[in-house]
């Protein structure tokens, strides 16, 4: 792997750079208490944050939005692929990705490249670029025992902090390309640099306030689906919100709407993010519903999460914590695993 090192003074002129590539996304602090992914003009560079906890929107949704149109349609034939925006767009530079998020990633391209090939979000991951940087778990994060806080693919470049800078990993042919094309930013990795990274990554495994491994929680989960107390007790607190799905890096349901004009011969597809905690969602024709309360619905998110994952990994969770740190009812979803665990 290539290294390369960005004095802290380079930054500005590093993110300016980039702009060349895309169209620049990093995170600005939105309010009090919220980070968020925003586009960032020469103007806005000054505002992005190196250091922040996790962002309200999660990456995905530059490679799989809200909301888009998937084709138009006439009586007489259906366009396939109207929607040119996904193949025709400028590319997405995203920077700022923590390694949790970049897991949360592949865990999309698995179920939108490898499983389903999805053309929309393929053209949009392909020509993406994300620029990684390191973090400091809070005591929302658990990505240690999801096996996310650290990565070595799934990026162009990741900024691992040292004191003085950030040590440079190259992890892509597009990530070489820029690394070359603005080789005047950077100067040598030196040992000071690389004992800087070691006490770094010590300095975070002390961080977490869990430890230890995971995936076996899969097993406990399917032995527990009739868990005598978690499911009852915190899913009558539940407010059916979505919140903890449309944040989550890895949740992939979508619904599909047909919208029909007014001259009775067009009208387009368009998809839109679902949420398995909305009631609807289990509800097919006919009027019956796979998961009709709220418990069920509760019950899925966790079982989806941990024991309805396929290859790439052993979660759909990363350890992020936002649907925990974004739930407006206050359902620790980190302390019920815990709880699930025994307590471990
Ligand atoms: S964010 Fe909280 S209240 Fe909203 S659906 Fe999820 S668990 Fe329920
Ligand atoms: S389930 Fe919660 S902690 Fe896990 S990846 Fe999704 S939002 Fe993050």
């Amino acid at each position: 792997m290539r290294y390369v090192k960005l004095k802290k003074e380079k930054i500005k002129e590093f993110l300016l750079a980039l702009q060349d590539y895309g169209e620049l996304y990093a995170p600005i602090k939105v309010s009090e208490k919220y980070f968020d992914f925003r586009k960032i003009t020469n103007e806005q560079v000054d505002e992005v944050v190196l250091d922040y906890n996790r962002t309200l929107r999660p990456p995905r949704r530059f490679f799989f939005p809200e909301k888009e149109v998937l084709f138009t349609f006439n009586s007489k034939k259906v366009e396939m692929y109207e929607n040119k925006e996904a193949f025709t767009s400028e590319p997405v530079v995203l920077f700022g990705v923590h390694a949790c998020d970049i897991v949360g990633l592949r865990i999309m391209d698995s179920r939108f490249i490898d499983d389903q090939p999805d053309p929309y979000y393929r053209a949009r991951r392909e020509k993406g670029i994300i620029i990684g940087i390191s973090c400091l778990p809070d005591e929302y994060c658990f990505c240690n025992v999801r096996r996310a806080e650290f990565v070595d693919s799934g990026f162009d470049l990741f900024l691992s902090e040292v004191e003085d800078g950030y040590v440079i990993r190259v992890g892509s042919v597009k990530g070489h390309k820029i690394i070359d094309a603005t080789e005047n930013l950077y100067v040598e990795v030196t040992k000071k640099d690389s004992d800087d990274l070691t006490a770094f990554d010590v300095k975070k495994s002390k961080m977490f306030t869990v430890s230890g491994n995971w995936d076996s929680l899969r097993y406990t989960l399917e032995l527990n689906d009739e868990h005598p107390v978690i499911w009852m007790r915190e899913s009558e607190k539940c407010l059916g919100c979505g919140n903890c799905t449309i944040t989550c890096p890895t949740c992939r349901c979508y619904d599909v709407k047909d919208y029909p004009n007014l001259d009775g011969e067009t009208g387009v597809r368009v998809r839109i993010w679902d949420s398995c905690q909305f009631r609807e969602h289990g509800l097919v024709a006919g009027g019956h519903n796979f998961r009709p309360t709220k418990e069920s619905r509760f019950k899925n998110r966790y079982m989806c999460k941990n024991a309805y994952c396929k290859e790439v990994t052993t979660a759909y969770c990363v350890g992020c914590g936002r649907c925990t740190y974004f739930c407006p009812a206050g359902i620790n979803y980190k302390q019920n695993l815990i709880e699930i665990r025994g307590g471990i």
